[in-house]
Formats: structure tokens, C-alpha cells, sequence
């Protein structure tokens, strides 16, 4: 195996220890490998360490990403996809929005939030000003379908992690707004309800990057339950409010 050949798999287990283990973390070290003296011997788990050799390289991109996600097969939701959901928007966005995972409507169109829980979505963020098409990105924490909806597994976010980690550091957004519990779960690596974790603009790690970060109820759950859209609507407000304050902060 080569140095580049360890790093890459180094990065890749950092990035899935990161999200079973002690949160979200990108970039937790430098790595000093050297060529093994007879490079004869096959990697396996090929896929996985390709899917991120690009991504501690100045030359990955949003592209190489959705490609990777469209041919990638290394968790049991391949099977079952129809497209894979890398994601959408702008490529310097004001805010990220980050869900769950694709439903039907998603895995026949191959795009994010686009069923009903999208429309609701969309017309959330136009409510504060913000839309995919102007200065958003939409992304999942799993880019295929889980069958019937069911959430996500531990072994599938794991294996999934490293394409998020990628794109959240090609973008680089200002805010990010974490749709629903699972994404909540996922990033923050935590178990506490929603309804804790929603309300409060605090700082997540993404490397060396310190993002402001804002939970919010899934727009599927505030279809389910109407009681639930008033403290969305606090949320958004509040997340208008911080990006104000960065603006003028900025002025
Ligand atoms: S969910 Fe993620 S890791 Fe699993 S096959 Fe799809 S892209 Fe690959």
C-alpha cells in the first residue's frame, strides 16, 4: 500500500469514527505514512477509500462528489435506489440545509426535498429570504432511500459520511439549518429529542471551520402535525436574525 493509498483510508475512518464516535469531525490530523517497500497487495474496500481520496485534495469538487454518490455501492441502499441523491444549489451558499434522506419522490427524480415535504421546505426558506436556486444548498446525511422510509441505519450514515463531509467542506456555507431529528442525531452525535435540540444557534466543528448551526423540526413532521409550525417559525426567524447580524457584523 502507498503513503497516499494510507492516508486515504486513514481520512475515511476518521470520517466514519467521527460520526459513530465523538461527532462530526473532519480533519482530526496529519498523517505521515510511507510506501510499504513492496506495493504488490490489493486494497480492499476500494470504493470507500475512493470516494474520499479526493476528498483531502484541493482538486475535489461538487461534481466529482455527485458522481461518486450516483455510482456508489457501499452500503445495502444501493440496491434498493432508483438515483441517488447527492444533492442541490448554489456552490457558495449562504446556508445549507441538511436533511435526512431521500423518500419516493426524491429517489425517482434523483433531487433533494422535492415532494410535499419539499414544497413545504422551499417555502419555508422563501419566507426568510432564502431559496435553492439563490443562495442555498439542499443535501441528506444518506443520499439513497432507505426502504420504506425507515431511517437510517448506523453502518449506512457510516459509510455514507464521507460524501456530507466533503461537500459541507467545498462549500463552505455561512449557516447551516438541520432539518428533522435524524440529521440533529447524526451530526451533532447525540440521542436528545428534537424538540431540545431546536431553538438555539450554536457552533459546529466542520474541521478547522466553526459553522453557526440551527436545528428545526423536518418539514414532513410539521405536515403531520400542525402544532409543530410555530416553533419552526421561531427557528427560521432566528436563523434570519443571525444572518443579519453576521451582515452587519460585516459592514
Ligand atoms: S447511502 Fe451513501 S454510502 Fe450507501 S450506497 Fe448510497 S451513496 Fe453509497
Amino acid at each position: 500500500m502507498t503513503a497516499d493509498e494510507k492516508t486515504s483510508l486513514a481520512v475515511f475512518l476518521d470520517a466514519a469514527a467521527a460520526l459513530t464516535g465523538s461527532g462530526y469531525r473532519s480533519g482530526q490530523g496529519e498523517y505521515h505514512f510511507s510506501d510499504d517497500a513492496e506495493s504488490g497487495g490489493e486494497v480492499t474496500g476500494s470504493e470507500a477509500v475512493d470516494s474520499v481520496t479526493a476528498a483531502d485534495t484541493a482538486s475535489d469538487s461538487l461534481e466529482k462528489i455527485a458522481a461518486a454518490v450516483r455510482s456508489c455501492s457501499a452500503c445495502k441502499l444501493a440496491t434498493g435506489r432508483k438515483n441517488a441523491v447527492p444533492g442541490e444549489g448554489v456552490s457558495n451558499p449562504l446556508v445549507m440545509v441538511i436533511g435526512e434522506g431521500p423518500g419516493a419522490d426524491e429517489d425517482s427524480s434523483g433531487r433533494p426535498f422535492v415532494g410535499r415535504a419539499g414544497q413545504l421546505l422551499d417555502r419555508m426558506l422563501a419566507s426568510i429570504n432564502l431559496s435553492r436556486e439563490s443562495n442555498c444548498f439542499i443535501a441528506n446525511v444518506i443520499k439513497c432511500r432507505p426502504p420504506a422510509n425507515r431511517d437510517p441505519q448506523p453502518d449506512e450514515t457510516a459509510a455514507c459520511a464521507s460524501f456530507l463531509e466533503r461537500q459541507i467542506r467545498i462549500l463552505k456555507p455561512r449557516f447551516i439549518l438541520c432539518a428533522g431529528r435524524i440529521a440533529a442525531h447524526t451530526l451533532l452525535n447525540t440521542a436528545e429529542p428534537i424538540g431540545k435540540l431546536r431553538g438555539n444557534c450554536i457552533d459546529f466543528q466542520a474541521g478547522d471551520t466553526v459553522i453557526p448551526f440551527l436545528a428545526t423540526y423536518h418539514p414532513s413532521a410539521l405536515l403531520r402535525n400542525e402544532d409543530l409550525k410555530r416553533p419552526a417559525w421561531e427557528d427560521l426567524k432566528l436563523l434570519r436574525s443571525a444572518i443579519e447580524g453576521s451582515e452587519n457584523h460585516v459592514r
